[in-house]
């Protein structure tokens, strides 16, 4: 049996399941902006997993992807341990189609937070202040910015075997290796020794459901990994690709881009990934792979500077 836990006021007992809302502000119009937490508990003693959506407000699929697992029961139908579903952080961010909160700040950049700070810095610290307590391990959604596209990916934290672990048992199909970046959410989860990773599947605003389900089959692996579950679905083993080190093709001219290379596919030294016209039909430059490895993620603009991202390249790959 499961000891009662205490969140924001609100307790939550064994076997039991509960909706909350977490104050973090007002709009202009005094409208109350709140975060929505679905706390699932089951009878047995068992592990807290966190799954957070929407910590950039545009970056839908991770939305859609916890939304999906909430209305088909697998949280709710837990045995074991507690489940912390927040499908969307960074509701400011949300209904504006933005990455960031309003006053242009990203919550992912403002961990652990302040209680009288910006936007973004409430958000976080409500997330900090009231839900990281209760966790043990973290999993965090996000896509690809702007119009990149990242192919279905497991991001774990350089050193942290625990969260390379946790990453080889959501099984997507690239796990890379990356370093914390300071004031993310990623980052406060190691300063708290918390075992986090990030999926990143799709580009914002967009869903995608190759992406979507990814992800879903990644939830699925780690609550049955955990035992929380008696769910029989067999989501199957999939190929996963760990890569240690990544870089960017960049556009060497502007002009009008398309890829003919998309993300997920194995390249080699020398392989022409797409072009950049000028609109005048008098130049044309071929974007040429300088590493052997895989495109875990491209750019979807039609129109790039020079300098600008264009394929997100994954190298020191093996299969694991
Ligand atoms: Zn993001």
């Amino acid at each position: 049996m499961q000891d009662t836990i205490i969140i924001d006021g609100h307790e939550i007992s064994s076997n039991e399941n509960k909706e909350l809302q977490l104050n973090v502000g007002t709009l202009p119009s005094d409208t109350v902006i709140s975060i929505h937490a679905h706390i699932y508990r089951g009878k047995e003693d068992g592990p807290t997993l966190l799954f957070l959506g929407g910590v950039h407000g545009d970056e839908i699929n991770g939305v859609e992807s916890i939304r999906h697992c909430i209305e088909e029961g697998y949280f709710e139908k837990i045995t074991k341990g507690t489940i912390i579903a927040i499908p969307l952080l960074n509701v400011f961010g949300f209904i504006n189609f933005s990455r960031e909160v309003p006053d242009g700040k990203d919550v992912n950049r403002s961990f652990p937070g302040t209680t009288l700070g910006s936007l973004a810095s409430r958000v976080a610290r409500t997330l900090t202040k009231k839900i990281l307590p209760h966790v043990d391990y973290a999993f965090d959604f996000h896509t690809g910015g702007a119009s990149r596209y990242n192919y279905p990916q497991i991001r774990y934290t350089k050193d942290d075997m625990a969260s390379l672990e946790l990453a080889k048992v959501f099984n997507a199909p690239f796990t890379i290796m990356k370093a914390t970046i300071p004031n993310s959410f990623r980052r406060s989860c190691k300063d708290l020794n918390i075992p986090a990773i990030i999926f990143e599947g799709g580009e914002s605003i967009r869903l995608d459901g190759f992406a979507i389900s990814a992800a879903v089959r990644g939830i699925i692996n780690i609550l049955r990994h955990f035992k929380c579950t008696n769910n029989e679905i067999d989501s199957g083993k999939i190929r996963n690709i760990h890569i240690k080190k990544t870089t960017w093709e960049r556009a060497a001219f502007s002009g009008l881009f398309t890829w003919s290379k998309k993300s997920g596919t194995k390249i080699q030294i020398g392989e022409p990934l797409g072009t950049i016209k000028n609109p005048f039909g008098t130049k044309t430059a071929t974007v040429i792979s300088r590493r052997n490895g895989y495109i875990i993620g491209h750019n979807n603009a039609s129109v790039v500077n020079q300098g600008d991202a264009l394929f997100h390249i994954g190298y020191e790959a093996e299969e694991i």
